[in-house]
């Protein structure tokens, strides 16, 4: 198939090119931040390198006074898989005929990052001196343990008292076109992991065992059946999901001495974790069962209802490509979870996850220019038209 030669590509284009030729594939950022870094020192950005573990980070603003808006996002993009399972190399990005910049990150995210670069850099230029501070906030593990990344360096801006008011995080929310949808939240995750404990023994002999499997599956029905709560305007039902359940030796005459049970649950803002971790084991509890249960926490639900980000996001969709978007908070957990905990108003926009993860990875090649005139239209909300409080 024939493609477009890098001379015809805009700036975006261009950035997001280099951005995708490097493999970073988690936790490795293979020089994609100082690419960043470079053209926003160049604004007159002030850097900080934040490296935690084997991450790479850097938190950069610019501007002396009033709020604070920062752009978030990732480098690390997931493995690619065998190569020969692409129609084009994922590390060699290009433009098909039907007009789709192709390549590991092109949609997650490397092509919001090209974006959000080239809008600040137009921004400034037109703006020299704007109201409010513009920031950055890069990580290079947000597709992996997501430890030493953002959350990491969401904990040195809590120590340091760094305001971050708002936050668009770049991650691709659209769905059948650009800017149809903004997440404005989040639901949370939480996961368990429980092992019901029985009696080994043989299938003829049942009264010598205690089938764990057959003790479970009352409580397992009960917590699936579970009206954990009704959602609310902006949050679906929490749901209760199991994902995997093992137990047996393989053979057809034992009855297994346990059983493991993993589950998770999505959840709203109208329980909490808490009351959702209580609710499942006075479950457990009733059905007499000998269990152990382990949690991890995920991330708690977050939502940024209204206010003047979502006001300027929407706004700024409309300006640049003359439809509103819909605000959403469907899908799965985001670094804006981490972010939310400052306080900030989080939005999350970008280009369509159409195929995000999937091998193949692309997105419309001029989606990414109008992203990039979407993210400048809402500075110039914010900040031009004074829509940020001061
Ligand atoms: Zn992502």
């Amino acid at each position: 198939m024939p493609t477009i030669e890098p001379p015809a590509l805009s700036p975006t284009l261009a950035l997001a090119f280099e951005l995708i030729r490097r493999p970073s594939v988690t936790p490795d950022d293979l020089g994609c931040q100082d690419l960043m870094i470079e053209r926003l020192e160049a604004l007159g950005f002030r850097i900080e390198r934040l490296p935690f573990g084997d991450v790479e980070n850097f938190w950069a603003t610019r501007g002396h006074h009033g709020p604070l808006l920062a752009f978030a996002g990732h480098t690390d993009v997931v493995p690619s898989g065998p190569h020969t399972h692409w129609d084009f190399p994922p590390f060699e990005p290009c433009i098909d005929e039907s007009g789709m910049l192709r390549g590991r990150g092109a949609a997650d995210m490397k092509g919001s990052l090209a974006a959000m670069v080239i809008a600040v850099e137009r921004f400034v230029t037109a703006h020299p001196d704007h109201h409010g501070r513009i920031g950055f906030l890069i990580t290079s593990d947000e597709e992996g343990p997501a430890i030493d990344g953002t959350r990491a360096v969401v904990e040195h801006l809590r120590e340091t008292h760094d305001r971050l008011d708002y936050c668009i995080v770049g991650e691709p929310s659209s769905t059948d076109r650009l800017g149809d949808v903004i997440k404005n939240g989040r639901r949370g995750s939480l996961g368990g992991v429980l092992r019901v404990r029985g009696i080994q023994g043989h299938v003829a002999y049942p009264h010598l065992a205690r089938n764990p499997v057959h003790q479970a599956l009352p409580a397992l029905d009960a917590l699936a059946r579970e009206h954990w709560d009704a959602g609310n305007a902006f949050f679906p039902a929490t749901s209760f999901q199991i994902s995997n359940i093992r137990s047996g030796t393989g053979a057809t005459n034992v009855i297994p001495g346990d059983v493991e049970v993993v589950f998770n649950l999505r959840f709203s803002t109208e329980v909490t974790h808490e009351q959702l971790m209580q609710r499942t084991e006075a479950l457990l509890d009733a059905h007499g069962l000998d269990y152990h249960l382990d949690w991890t926490l995920n991330g708690e639900p977050f939502l940024t209802a209204e206010g003047e980000l979502v006001e300027a996001a929407v706004s700024g969709v409309e300006d640049a490509l003359g439809h509103r978007p819909a605000l959403s908070t469907a899908g799965g957990t985001s670094d804006g979870r981490f972010i939310a905990t400052l306080g900030s108003q989080v939005v999350e926009l970008g280009p369509s996850n159409a195929t995000i993860h999937q091998v193949n990875e692309r997105v419309r090649a001029t989606d990414l220019d109008d992203l990039s005139r979407v993210y400048q239209a809402i500075l110039a909300r914010l900040f031009v038209n004074g829509t940020a409080r001061p």
